[in-house]
Parts: C-alpha cells; sequence; structure tokens
C-alpha cells in the first residue's frame, strides 16, 4: 500500500470555513480548445469548497483511506526538520501546489527512495528538479488547464489595477481620504495601449482574448506561431523575439513556464528594452524575473508598475523586496487556486490517482516526466534541467514568525 503525502497551504487564520459566499459554482462544459475536464470516477468534495488548505486535503482522503494508502497531509515543507522531510523515507507519491510548493531538489529526491509519482495539483512543475525525476524515473505530472482561465482573469485585473492606480486609490478610501489629485496622477486608460505576452499557450492567448475588447494593440511572441485565423481573428502582431516585442509594449505580461531557458529572463539587461514607464505582470513565475532588477526598474521609473501573484521563493520571506517596492500590486500566489479552480484540479489530482492505482495510463496532457524522459506537456512546453536552486530559502518564512 501506497504512503501518500500531500503539501498544502494552512487553513484561513479564524479556521476552516463552515460557509461560503456562495452556495455553487457555474457549470463549465470543457476547456477552451476542446480538451475535456477532469473526469475522475467520482469525488468525495462539494465543488466550491475550500480543498487547497489543510483540512480540505484535495477532498482525497475518504478515496485513498478506502483503498488502504495512507494519506499524510501537512503544511510544514521546508527546512531539515519539516515533516515534509520527515514523511519522504517511505513516500511513495507527493503531492504538492504551486501556491505552496513542496520543492523537491535533488537532495529530497535521494531521500526518498520509494517516491515514483510526484503530482502537481495546479500547473508548473518547476518546483520539482525535473532532471533528477528524469534521472531517478519519477513520473511527474499537473493538472494541464485547470486554472489558465483563472490565472488570465488575474492578468486582466492587475493590468487595469496597475494602469487605472487601483491599489492607492482604494486605500486612499480606506484611510478616510477623498484625495482625488493624488489618486490620478499616475493613473490611465489601457484603451489605445500595447500589451504584449510572452508566450500565447492556453494562459496567453486566454489574456490576449480577454483584452480584446478594450480595444488595446494585442502583441504575441512564442516559440511556435499561432494558426493564421487566430491572429487575424484578434488582430495580433507576432514578434520573432521578445526582445524585439518589449520595445513596442507599454503592457507586457509573462506566461510562459520557467525552465533554465527562461529563469532570470527579465534582468537589467533586458529591462532596458522596455518602454520607460511600462507595466509588467508576471504570473508565471517568479523566477522569470531578477528579483532585484525589478525593484531598481521601479524605483527609477523604467517600470511604471509591476504585478502579479509569483514569487521566489514561495511562502516568500517577510522581508523580500517585492513586499516594499514601489508601485506594485502583488497577491500572494493565488491566482490559480480560486474555490472554481480547486474544484478542477482537485478532480485532476483524482484521475490521475485512480489511472495510477488501476494501472492505466496518465493523460498525456498531464504528464511532464515519465519513463526517465519529459513527456507529454512536459516535452513540449518544459526543457531539461533544474530550477529549484535557492528554494531552501522558502524556510526564513516561518522562522520569521
Ligand atoms: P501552456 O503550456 O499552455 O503555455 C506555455 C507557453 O509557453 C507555450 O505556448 C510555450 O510555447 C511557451 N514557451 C515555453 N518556453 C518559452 C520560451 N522560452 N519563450 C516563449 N514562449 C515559451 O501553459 P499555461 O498557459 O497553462 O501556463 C503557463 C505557465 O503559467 C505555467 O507553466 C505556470 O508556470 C504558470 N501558471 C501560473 C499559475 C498561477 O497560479 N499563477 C497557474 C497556472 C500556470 P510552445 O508551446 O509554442 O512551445
Amino acid at each position: 500500500m501506497a504512503k501518500v503525502v500531500c503539501v498544502l497551504y494552512d487553513d484561513p487564520v479564524d479556521g476552516y470555513p463552515k460557509s461560503y459566499a456562495r452556495d455553487d459554482l457555474p457549470k463549465i462544459e470543457r476547456y477552451p480548445g476542446g480538451q475535456t475536464l477532469p473526469t475522475p470516477k467520482a469525488i468525495d468534495f462539494q465543488p466550491g469548497t475550500l480543498l487547497g488548505s489543510v483540512s480540505g486535503e484535495l477532498g482525497l482522503r475518504k478515496y485513498l483511506e478506502s483503498l488502504g494508502h495512507t494519506l499524510v497531509v501537512t503544511s510544514d515543507k521546508d527546512g531539515a526538520n519539516s515533516q515534509l522531510e520527515r514523511e519522504l523515507h517511505d513516500a511513495e507519491i507527493v503531492i504538492s501546489q504551486p501556491f505552496w510548493p513542496a520543492y523537491l531538489t535533488a537532495e529530497r529526491i535521494a531521500k526518498a527512495p520509494k517516491l515514483k509519482l510526484a503530482l502537481t495539483a495546479g500547473i508548473g512543475s518547476d518546483h520539482v528538479d525535473l532532471q533528477a525525476a528524469i534521472d531517478r524515473g519519477v513520473t511527474v505530472a499537473e493538472v494541464t488547464y485547470c486554472n489558465s482561465i483563472s490565472v488570465s482573469e488575474h492578468v486582466v485585473m492587475m493590468i487595469l489595477g496597475l494602469v487605472r492606480n487601483y491599489i492607492p486609490s482604494y486605500q486612499w478610501v480606506v484611510q478616510g481620504g477623498w484625495n482625488i489629485a493624488d489618486c490620478v496622477t499616475r493613473s490611465y486608460d489601457v484603451e489605445g495601449m500595447h500589451v504584449g505576452t510572452v508566450a500565447a499557450g492556453r494562459i496567453g492567448l486566454a489574456v490576449l482574448r480577454r483584452l480584446k475588447p478594450f480595444d488595446m494593440h494585442l502583441h504575441y511572441t512564442d516559440r511556435h506561431r499561432l494558426p493564421a485565423e487566430v491572429e487575424h481573428e484578434l488582430g495580433l502582431t507576432w514578434h520573432a523575439t521578445r526582445e524585439e516585442m518589449y520595445g513596442v509594449c507599454d503592457v507586457v505580461t509573462l506566461n510562459c513556464p520557467l525552465h533554465p531557458e527562461t529563469e532570470h529572463m527579465i534582468n537589467e539587461e533586458t529591462l532596458k528594452l522596455f518602454k520607460r514607464g511600462a507595466y509588467l505582470v508576471n504570473t508565471a513565475r517568479g523566477k522569470l524575473c531578477d528579483r532585484d532588477a525589478i525593484g531598481r526598474a521601479l524605483e527609477n521609473g523604467q517600470l511604471a508598475g509591476y504585478a502579479g501573484d509569483v514569487w521566489f521563493p514561495q511562502p516568500a520571506p517577510k522581508d523580500h523586496p517585492w513586499r516594499t517596492m514601489p508601485h506594485h500590486g502583488m497577491t500572494p500566489h493565488i491566482s490559480g487556486t480560486s474555490l472554481s479552480a480547486q474544484a478542477r484540479y482537485a478532480a485532476g489530482v483524482r484521475e490521475i490517482l485512480e489511472c495510477w492505482f488501476e494501472g492505466r495510463p496518465i493523460r498525456d496532457e498531464y504528464l511532464i516526466v515519465q519513463g526517465g524522459a519529459l513527456a507529454g506537456t512536459g516535452a513540449h512546453s518544459y526543457s531539461k534541467g533544474n530550477a529549484t536552486g535557492g528554494s531552501e530559502e522558502a524556510a526564513k518564512f516561518r522562522k520569521a514568525g
């Protein structure tokens, strides 16, 4: 029987919810493009409830225990004395969410001789040392598409929030002010602006589609070009390189995976290519950007604003400079874990586990690594290697209290 270790974020500070703001979730039939939503044989949770925190357990306990497996759920994931480290020696499956990632470094994989499956309840498996997983024959899978639309909505919100100067204006209200001039000296319309996405995959394309009605000029760069009819329908301008795209954009949004090729692609040098006063929105991965270069660009005005919900490491230490840099609109990593998204990825995790235990193949679109090589979505979108370096810093969050 397998030991399954599931690393989830903490419950709300005032306890696991007893009631919710809304009674149900809208029914989504299919993802754009036709991929079906997760198809587990059954689920043991109520969609719309909090599943991603420790007490939510992704709705997995009944199912796993009915098969005789052991489920350990913890949020204690960082540092040598963490519960995750203590559980690794006999864990067969580690489930984790990118929002509160169980960094599976090569050292940790070595401490987990029985580990066979690293399962991401969400999208983005860069918290796993993919090279080490390849070398050890560990399967890595994620729930492709489960929260891509959720993230695209967050991107649009953040672009509007930054350009229109929403957060500082909200703060004036909370402080009892009516400081219109203070609010609007940094407030613009997005209409007529040029917005460009680095990568037009599921999220990037959904962002472009959502911004089209705002009458913005739409740009993208990607390794593969979109079909001509999509370019035509949305009026897209394609750029062969991201460097070429930066200079024409008022707003840049990053929507590519983190892997060794994309790590720190936004840095001191590439920021010089941006228009002065550009806005940068990054909900993809914190490590796509050089942390300190972002802070400097906001201070010297090269960037007018930066927003996103991804940091490195996660949770971000209390003294992470992105918490206090000027003109930012950061949230903790939440865009892909709305209650709506949780219902989808909890069902996707259940589907993958059912396949795993019943010896059925996992959908190709969910696979990142299998049989000692990149596979499925992983073979298409990732490159070999490791992007977990420096993740041990996440332990600073709890230490700082
Ligand atoms: P997709 O796989 O649909 O899209 C990724 C796109 O990135 C693909 O079009 C791929 O190109 C492109 N790409 C890969 N490498 C490069 C590169 N070097 N330069 C330019 N483009 C590149 O994934 P999603 O859109 O669903 O998700 C994208 C990323 O967003 C995830 O990897 C994850 O890191 C992040 N994410 C964040 C979430 C959050 O909660 N904040 C939740 C979900 C995802 P091609 O296919 O043409 O090779």
